[in-house]
């Protein structure tokens, strides 16, 4: 699936008097099946960002198209979040579930799918990221954040979604669990050919994987490139 965001600007409580800007004339593209990475200082506007891409968040002006459909018109929420998925900065922001298990099914099961196939992607998602499936009837705030990140993104991954958005995966991890959960997403990248975003903070954690990487300051696109260009 392709994303087009053309000329984004978003200002958070627009209209009081704690209006801060986060984005300004923010444009890009992506093609179906590339993998971007998007990277920049603190407070660049990364997440606010990638937010827009299924949603989360209304742009105050400009448009989002995702393979050609306007998403900022009105839409189907559902529609477009089944299609893109998208994995929080802070993985305690979507675990909710009393068990490790219940939190990766839940997207599979709201999509209505039978308990045999939900259980088949609970397990295979499991495998993907590395989580041993004896953790499955734990609470997912029993384990380590290592170990909740690989529940978050499994989560998303039980979707299956078109579009794969990933918020800064290694944040906290050693350095063995990072290089594990990057090149598990590059192959995830690999074998579902999902159009693929890693916001990082790290330049190097990201330059040796993606196609492309956006760098952002202060809001807005500052460059976008080939790894070696950036
Ligand atoms: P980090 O690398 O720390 O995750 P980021 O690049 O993801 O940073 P954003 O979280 O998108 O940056 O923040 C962009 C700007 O918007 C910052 O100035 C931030 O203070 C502001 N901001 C972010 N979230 C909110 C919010 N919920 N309410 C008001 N302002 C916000
Ligand atoms: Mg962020």
């Amino acid at each position: 699936m392709s994303i087009q965001v053309k000329n984004i600007s978003f200002i958070y409580n627009k209209g009081t008097p704690f209006e801060s800007k986060a984005l300004n004339n923010v444009s890009f593209e992506i093609a179906d099946n590339e993998f971007v990475g998007i990277i920049g200082h603190t407070g660049s506007g990364k997440s606010t960002l990638i937010q827009h891409l299924n949603a989360l968040l209304k742009p105050t002006s400009g448009k989002i198209f995702i393979n050609n459909i306007d998403i900022t018109e009105k839409v189907n929420l559902k529609e477009i979040r089944k299609e893109v998925g998208l994995v929080f900065q802070y993985p305690e922001h979507q675990l909710f579930e009393e068990t490790i298990y219940k939190d990766i099914a839940f997207g599979p099961f709201n999509l209505g799918l039978s308990e045999d196939e939900v259980e088949k992607r609970v397990f295979e998602a499991m495998e993907i990221v590395g989580l041993d499936v004896s953790l499955k009837d734990k609470s997912p705030f029993e384990v380590s954040g290592g170990q909740r990140r690989r529940i978050a993104i499994a989560g998303v991954l039980s979707m299956k979604p078109k579009i794969l958005i990933l918020d800064e995966p290694t944040a906290g991890l050693d350095p063995r669990g990072r290089d594990e959960i990057l090149s598990n997403i590059k192959n995830i990248h690999e074998k579902y050919n999902m159009t693929t975003i890693l916001v990082s903070h790290s330049m190097e954690d990201i330059a040796k994987l993606v196609d492309k990487i956006i760098v952002m300051h202060e809001g807005n696109i500052e460059l976008i490139g080939t790894p070696k260009e950036v």
